[in-house]
């Protein structure tokens, strides 16, 4: 990109020159793996169907994975990745989510859209640009299968009851959705905006939703 050769190359969580993450940093990101509980992927001492975290929600994802926990050097990747823009950074997730996330079973992958506003702002949606790179490397068509209506306060600082809430109806499916998809976002925090947009895909036709996302909030 052209900021790359206007600026020179430094990690984006620290600040060493040379790569834009460096060794240190990327081998700090805590991966997740297993155990975790197999529907929402929060990490467990021992596999578990539900765990604290999902039992008892409606949630209308199949199961959710998660390339590495949300800790505060994972934060400032995802903040430079949004802010930034940076293509490179899209496609260093997608290759940690690659070494940590099974290919899903799916006939396509499609993304959380973006919110109108933010998108102007940013320029890119960073869930887009993940699920393109993520196509890539599973050999699926990458394909926009939500709208999203305008208007709605941003998550961040909201209860998960708010959460919810102000998710709720907010996505729609385009047109008609495959069977089988993956959807993709860039962190997954409460799981309110991923089930909300599983829903409006379900509501489109898919039957199981996976859903893969870079980062994952560990309580
Ligand atoms: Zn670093
Ligand atoms: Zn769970």
């Amino acid at each position: 990109m052209l900021l790359d050769l206007v600026f020179p190359r430094s990690c984006v969580v620290c600040g060493t020159g040379g790569a834009v993450l460096c060794d240190g940093c990327e081998a700090r990101l805590e991966r997740l793996g297993s155990p975790c509980c197999d529907r929402c992927g929060a990490p467990t001492a021992w596999p578990v169907e539900r765990c604290r975290e999902c039992a008892g929600r409606r949630i209308a994802f199949a199961r959710a994975r998660a390339a590495v926990a949300y800790d505060d050097t994972a934060k400032r990747l995802v903040g430079a990745w949004k802010e930034r823009g940076r293509r490179t950074l899209a496609s260093l997730a997608a290759e940690l989510v690659e070494g940590a996330v099974a290919r899903p079973r799916a006939h396509t992958i499609t993304f959380v859209p973006a919110d109108h506003d933010r998108l102007l702002k940013r320029g890119h949606n960073p869930a887009e640009r993940l699920a393109v790179a993520l196509a890539s490397r599973w050999q699926l068509p990458a394909v926009a299968l939500l709208e999203r209506a305008p208007g709605r306060a941003p998550q961040k600082g909201l209860t998960l009851v708010e959460r919810r809430r102000n998710v709720r109806g907010v996505f729609s499916p385009r047109d008609a959705v495959p069977a089988t998809v993956v959807l993709v976002d860039d962190v997954y925090t409460s799981g309110a905006t991923v089930s909300a947009a599983a829903s409006a895909l379900r509501k489109g036709g898919a039957r199981r939703v996976e859903v893969v996302t870079f980062a994952r909030a560990v309580r």
